[in-house]
C-alpha cells in the first residue's frame, strides 16, 4: 500500500518531463499567509534546514517536493566487513539538475535560491513554473507536498500592484483540483476568523473534505488562552481535523538549534502543557506527518479507479498521435512520441497492475 505514494511520483516526473499537465495528481498543497510557518511545518516534517528563509516574500516558485522514505528499502546501502548495513546518506535531486546528487542541505537551499531567481528574477515577483525537489532520507514517510507563495496583501520590491491576485490566483489553481490535499497553515496568536488559509480552503471546498488545518505558533498566544477547542474539533469543523505544533522560533533558528531538538522540546510542550496534556498524542509534527501519510494513501486509493481511466484515454490518445507519425524509426517528431509513449505505458502499467494489487488487498 505505502508503494502508491512512489508510484504517484513516478507518474508525476513523467508528466513534469513531457510537460502535460493532463492528469490532476493527489498531492498535498501547503496553504497559508506569509510567516504563518509554512516553510517552519516542512522543514521539521523533513527534519531538515533546506528551504530559503528570510523577510518577505521568499518563497516565490511552487516548490513540488517528494519525500521518498529510504528506511528498508531496496535502494543502495551497503554491508560493512563488520556486517553492519551502512544504510545511503539523506540525499537530494532535482528535476532540473537530472545528474547531480545533493548531500548538503546548504547546496539544496542554495540552489533552491538560484533556480528561483533564474525564473522569478531577482527581487520580490512570483513564478508559476513549479522547482521539483525529491529528497531521499530514513526520516521521512512517503509524500508530495507542494510549498506555495504566501498571500500578501502589499506588493514589495518589483511585485506588481496586482500580487495579492496573482498569489490567490496560483495558490487557487492548486488547490481547485480535486486530488489535491489541502494542509492549511494558521498561526495560534492570530484569530482563526482572520486565516487567509481558511477562507481559500473554503472556498474550494466548502464541505471541509480534504482540508486539514495546522495549527502553528501554539507557543507564542498569550498567557492564559489556548486552542483546545480548535484543536479538538469544535471551534471550526473540518474532518480531517487540526493538528497543532510548535515549529523553531526565530530565536531558536538563529541559533542553529538542531531539528532533532526542536522535536523534542515540541513533544515536551505538548506533555506538559496544562490544556494540552490530555491530547499530546495527537499533536506535534510527527503526528502531522505520519496523518499526512495515510491522509495521501487513502486519498489516492479512492482516487485510482478515475486516474486509472484517465491514463488508458491517454494511452490511447499517444498512441493515435503516435501511429499519425507513420514509421517511427525515422523523424525526430516521432522518436519523441515514442519515447513518451514508451514512458506513459511503462509507468501506466506499473501503476494499474499496483491499482490491481490493491483492490485485491482491499477486498481480501
Ligand atoms: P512562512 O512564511 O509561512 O513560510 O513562515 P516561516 O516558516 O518562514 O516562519 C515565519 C517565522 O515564524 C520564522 O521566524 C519562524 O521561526 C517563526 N515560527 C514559525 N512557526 C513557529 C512556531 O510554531 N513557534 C514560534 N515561536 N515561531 C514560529
Ligand atoms: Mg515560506
Amino acid at each position: 500500500m505505502n508503494d502508491l505514494i512512489p508510484l504517484v511520483n513516478k507518474l508525476q516526473d513523467v508528466f513534469n518531463t513531457i510537460g502535460s499537465e493532463q492528469i490532476d495528481l493527489p498531492q498535498i498543497v501547503v496553504v497559508g499567509s506569509q510567516s504563518s510557518g509554512k516553510s517552519s511545518v516542512l522543514e521539521t516534517i523533513v527534519q531538515k534546514d533546506f528551504l530559503p528563509r528570510g523577510n518577505g516574500v521568499v518563497t516565490r516558485r511552487p516548490l513540488v517536493l517528494q519525500l521518498v522514505n529510504t528506511h528498508m528499502s531496496s535502494l543502495p546501502s551497503s554491508v560493512s566487513s563488520d556486517g553492519s548495513v551502512n544504510e545511503a546518506p539523506d540525499r537530494a535531486e532535482f528535476l532540473h539538475l537530472p545528474n547531480k546528487q545533493f548531500f548538503d542541505f546548504e547546496e539544496v537551499r542554495k540552489e533552491i535560491e538560484a533556480e528561483t531567481a533564474r525564473v522569478a528574477g531577482q527581487n520580490k515577483a512570483i513564478s508559476r513554473t513549479p522547482i521539483h525537489l525529491k529528497i531521499f532520507s530514513r526520516n521521512v514517510l512517503n509524500l508530495t507536498l507542494v510549498d506555495l507563495p504566501g498571500v500578501t496583501k502589499i506588493p514589495v520590491g518589483d511585485q506588481p500592484t496586482d500580487i495579492e491576485k496573482q498569489t490567490r490566483n496560483l495558490i487557487l489553481d492548486y488547490i481547485l483540483k480535486p486530488n489535491s490535499v489541502i494542509l492549511a497553515v494558521s498561526p495560534a496568536n492570530v484569530d482563526l476568523a482572520n486565516s487567509d488559509s481558511l477562507k481559500l480552503a473554503r472556498h474550494v471546498d466548502p464541505e471541509a473534505k480534504r482540508t486539514i488545518g495546522v495549527l502553528t505558533k501554539l507557543d507564542l498566544m498569550d498567557a492564559g488562552t489556548n486552542s483546545l477547542d480548535i484543536l479538538s474539533g469544535r471551534a471550526y469543523p473540518l474532518k480531517l481535523g487540526f493538528i497543532g505544533v510548535v515549529n523553531r522560533s526565530q530565536a531558536d533558528i538563529i541559533a542553529n538549534k538542531p531539528m532533532a531538538d526542536a522535536l523534542k522540546s515540541e513533544t515536551e510542550f505538548f506533555q506538559s502543557h496544562p490544556a494540552y496534556r490530555a491530547i499530546a498524542h495527537r499533536c506535534g509534527t510527527n503526528f502531522l506527518a505520519k496523518n499526512l501519510n495515510s491522509i495521501l494513501m487513502n486519498h489516492i486509493r479512492d482516487k485510482l479507479p478515475d486516474i486509472k481511466a484517465k491514463l488508458n484515454s491517454l494511452i490511447g490518445q499517444t498512441q493515435q498521435e503516435l501511429s499519425s507519425y507513420g514509421d517511427p524509426s525515422f523523424t525526430g517528431k516521432a522518436h519523441r512520441g515514442s519515447l513518451i509513449l514508451q514512458l506513459l505505458t511503462r509507468f501506466a502499467s506499473d501503476f494499474v497492475a499496483a491499482i490491481d494489487g490493491t483492490s485485491a488487498e482491499i477486498s481480501t
